[in-house]
């Protein structure tokens, strides 16, 4: 095991502990608060005793109080006669104040012991702060760049793509709170919502698929058939089969329900998925002894649904052109993957003096080897000279259509003449065009 999957262990545990806990705290905090809750009601139904024997009182003495008198200070007229002149049977019973004292003391008891418990909890959670950093360097100062965001233009950036992050998740107050709160123009505010609503409304479905929903995403697999027939995306037809499986699984009653919906929806799906059809059909055979007791039971584990939200999350984002996931939560990923490497080399730079070649420049001094969902763009590196290629020095493509970087080509032509350092074809230099990867 090497030392990080050892440090990532060690804090697991201490984690898990601090889970288990909360459990229990859960669990003795409901009941706490269900005691405390009926002891509440209690004293609700004693006071509510108490004030009705108040007010039949009261209601005799009714028209002296309304009038205004001397011993009125205030001149608002209203009576004060109930707190200044109790008689003796309009104080509650000593059963009554029994009962309501015992509740208060009791609910103080519970409130106390629940705040005692969660202390503890605060405790066990700070111990957990203490682990990460005793486990994991904590010190990422050295690879900041705090002064990029002394820039106002770039904490705006930051702060947009926040708010775009939070709107694509459908959290639009969260988004609007951070606008107003970080002053963004009326411009941008409204670029954050547009450039997400198709988003959010995809994550929307998703939600509800993963809640077992299907109608609001079978509306919109339906408004997207035809493209989505021509991508062969399967998505339109397993939100039906699962659909169908729903009706089958409530039994005998809804068996005819069923045999319409396949009816009406499998029809076009007929061809492609002949076998998968039948095998659906099949399934009414188990109706009396249950769906959960059959081949079929799987489609009601909640894998087949969480599934089936992924591929739709997937195939609608395709189909629209968005990404599925936030520019930040790729910023932030992509970040904590290169994170390590860039603490190493920093360390290294640090030791050799030679930090300056990192400040000043937008490259990092090292290549990181990021996942594939993390690559957009396709690189070149120019054969010729063994460099990536970049806005300085982009690749061009020659005539006979060879690529190499610019700067390869200036250095193999000779005046405008150039031979290709593969074919080798002789052309005019100045016809070699720019290419976009
Ligand atoms: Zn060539």
């Amino acid at each position: 095991m090497d030392s990080e999957s050892w440090a990532c262990s060690s804090v697991e545990k201490d984690l898990d502990r601090v889970v288990t806990k909360l459990e229990q705290l859960r669990d003795n905090a409901s009941a706490d608060v269900g005691d405390i809750a009926m002891l509440m009601s209690d004293l609700v139904n004693a006071l509510g005793n108490a004030e009705q024997m108040v007010t039949t009182l009261n209601s005799s003495t009714q028209v002296n109080a309304n009038a205004p008198s001397v011993d009125d200070p205030m001149g608002d007229g209203v009576s004060m006669q109930v707190e200044t002149e109790p008689t003796a049977p309009q104080r509650p019973t000593d059963r009554h104040m029994e009962v309501i004292r015992g509740a208060i003391l009791k609910c103080n008891e519970r409130v106390q012991k629940l705040s005692t418990e969660h202390r503890d909890l605060h405790g066990s959670i700070s111990k957990i702060g203490k682990a990460i950093d005793r486990n994991f360097s904590a010190d990422f100062t050295s690879t900041m760049r705090v002064d990029v965001l002394q820039d106002e233009e770039n904490l705006m950036l930051l702060n947009k793509a926040i708010a775009k992050h939070y709107c694509r998740q459908g959290m639009d107050t969260v988004a609007r709170t951070l606008i107003k709160e970080c002053k963004m123009t009326e411009d941008q505010a409204q670029d954050v919502f547009d450039s997400e609503r198709e988003f959010a409304d995809i994550y929307s479905i998703w939600m509800k698929i993963q809640k077992r929903e299907l109608t609001e995403a079978l509306k919109w697999t339906k408004r997207y058939s035809p493209q989505l027939m021509e991508r062969h995306s399967l998505i339109e037809f397993r939100l039906h089969r699962m659909r169908f499986m729903q009706l089958v699984s409530y039994g005998v009653e809804s068996q005819n329900e069923a045999v319409v919906y396949a009816r009406t929806n499998f029809k076009k799906f007929a061809l492609r998925y002949e076998h998968e059809i039948a095998n659906l059909m099949a399934s009414f055979i188990y109706l009396p002894a249950g769906l959960e007791n059959s081949p079929y039971k799987h489609f009601l584990g909640q894998e087949m649904w969480t599934e089936l939200s992924f591929i739709f999350l997937k195939d609608a984002c395709q189909l629209l052109g968005i990404s599925k996931n936030s520019a930040l939560s790729v910023v932030v990923n992509a970040g904590c993957t290169a994170l390590p490497a860039l603490l190493n080399i920093k360390q290294v730079m640090q030791s050799r003096q030679v930090l300056g070649m990192w400040n000043g420049c937008d490259e990092l001094p090292i290549e990181i080897d990021l996942q594939p969902e993390f690559r957009f763009h396709s690189i070149f590196a120019c054969p010729i000279l063994r460099q990536q290629t970049s806005e300085d020095n982009p690749p061009k493509k020659l005539t006979c259509g060879h690529v190499i970087s610019n700067d390869a080509l200036h250095k193999l032509s000779n005046g405008h003449i150039l031979k290709c350092p593969y074919c080798p074809v002789e052309q005019n230099a100045e016809e070699a065009v720019r290419i976009y990867f």
